[in-house]
């Protein structure tokens, strides 16, 4: 058994970071374990191309042939189920044990599970895996009645796609409005309209308090005594981290997460994390716990950096998409700004919103203007102070203000 790094999760921060251990130097093994059967591939696309067009849409990572150039072993199909940081070693679920000098654990998050609907059986969803886009998609038909359950991202997107194959869907949040964990007031208006627009019922401020299988048919009795029908559920409540592994090695978790400081470095040395998995603290206390795909994409460039002992490059104003209703919408800084300018008009994009915090800006959403998303993200990095007349104004180029500023 010879040593050098093994990766734990062949998802989006794993198999980025097997490829940016080779591109930044790294000669020796790489082995990269992933439970699922699939080679890593990308999930944003599950609740959009893989619904819609499933046979155009492109998932994997990489390919089998840019992974043996690049001398990285696959491991698929078999979980890791134990990791001894004294002996350095992770144990897999077929028995194989792995010899580490550097470990990453790069495990993703799964869906948070509500027990009542997975009690409904193969018409209750949620989604996370190919397999899961495809088990909706058999559903998805013509005429068929979705139950969205959680108005976040995933419940939108998949809102917006089942609208599109032609479904009647109702979405239900006991939240007051749609995205209130990541987007501003105004933006989750205007996707609430957006999908209203397209008959799209939501039931808001409201749990579901039974839920009932009829043959195909799904029942929801919801806490304000609302009844609704479906033949198919999805539910997109958020995700959680299945910590066991880590915590059984000693790591440091908090809320679930394993924490990591700027490097991705663990509490435990050689120990590694990256993605939707980590909690990071930084060195200035400022903490991160964020799960999207270009974070995946950092931190495996963190953990890289940290491991070969290079230095690392300050983390960009964190960013997100969505595609929704022929809208894409892009997120940068801070969502929960206590002041947006809008820069533009809502329902007639492109638009840009703006998060300001005591004149300063902090945030910015671009709903089909991601040109302007790069200046965008230059105003926030440096906390600008930007005149509002000037900065709402459309015919002023951000480009400008961005130099100018
Ligand atoms: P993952 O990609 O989940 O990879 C983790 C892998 O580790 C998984 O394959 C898991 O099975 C495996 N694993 C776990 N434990 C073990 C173990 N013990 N042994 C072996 N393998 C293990 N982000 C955006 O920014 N924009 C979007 O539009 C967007 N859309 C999304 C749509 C969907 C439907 C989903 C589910 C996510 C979306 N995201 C989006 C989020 C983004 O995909 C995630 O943030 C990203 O995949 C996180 O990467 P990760 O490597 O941490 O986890
Ligand atoms: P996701 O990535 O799964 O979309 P988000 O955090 O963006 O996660 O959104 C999750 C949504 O689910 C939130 O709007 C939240 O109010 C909602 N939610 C949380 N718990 C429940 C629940 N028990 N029933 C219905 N909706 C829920």
């Amino acid at each position: 058994m010879t040593a050098g790094v093994v990766i734990i999760g062949a998802g989006q921060a794993g198999a980025n970071a097997a490829m940016a251990l080779r591109r930044q130097g790294h000669a020796g093994p790489i082995v990269l374990v992933g439970d699922e059967a699939h080679a890593p591939y990308e999930r944003p696309p599950l609740s959009k191309e893989a619904l819609l067009q499933p046979d155009q849409a492109k998932l994997a990572l990489y390919t089998p042939e840019q992974f043996a150039e690049q001398r990285i072993a696959l491991k698929l199909g078999v979980r890791a189920t134990a990791i001894d940081s004294q002996a350095s070693t992770v144990t897999l679920a077929n028995g194989e044990v792995l010899v580490y000098d550097k470990l990453l654990l790069a495990i993703g998050a799964q869906p948070r599970r509500l027990p009542m609907l997975d009690a409904l059986g193969d018409r209750a969803h949620a989604l996370r895996t190919v397999e899961d886009a495809q088990r909706i998609k058999a559903q998805a038909q013509v005429g068929k009645r979705a139950i969205l359950v959680g108005a976040g991202v995933i419940g939108l997107e998949l809102a917006s796609s089942l609208t599109d194959l032609g479904l009647q869907v109702d979405v239900v949040d006991p939240a007051r409005r749609a995205m209130l964990r990541n987007a501003p007031e105004l933006i989750g208006r205007f996707l609430q309209d957006t999908h209203e627009a397209r008959d799209v019922r939501f039931h808001f401020g409201t749990g579901v308090r039974a839920a009932e299988r009829s043959g195909d048919q799904v029942s929801l009795t919801l806490e304000n005594g609302t009844q609704l029908q479906g033949d198919l559920l999805v539910y997109g409540i958020g995700v959680s981290v299945d910590d066991t592994l880590a915590k059984a090695a000693g790591l440091r978790t908090e809320q679930g997460a394993i924490v990591v400081d700027e490097h991705c470095r663990t509490s435990q040395p050689h120990i590694y994390a990256a993605g939707d998995a980590v909690l990071q603290i930084d060195a200035d206390g400022q903490r991160r716990r964020i799960e999207s795909w270009e974070n995946a994409n950092l931190q495996a460039t963190a953990a890289v950096c940290g491991m070969l002992g290079q230095s690392l490059l300050a983390y960009p104003v964190p960013w997100f998409w969505t595609d929704q209703c022929g809208y894409n919408v892009q997120f940068a800084g801070d969502m929960a700004a206590p002041q947006w300018l809008l820069r533009g008009e809502p329902g007639r994009a492109p638009f840009v919103a703006f998060g300001l915090d005591d004149g300063a800006i902090v945030g910015a959403v671009t709903v089909n203007a991601g040109k302007d998303m790069r200046p965008a993200k230059e105003l926030i990095a440096r906390r600008a102070r930007v005149d509002q007349a000037t900065l709402c104004d459309p015919g002023i180029a951000l480009r400008q203000l961005a130099k100018a500023s």
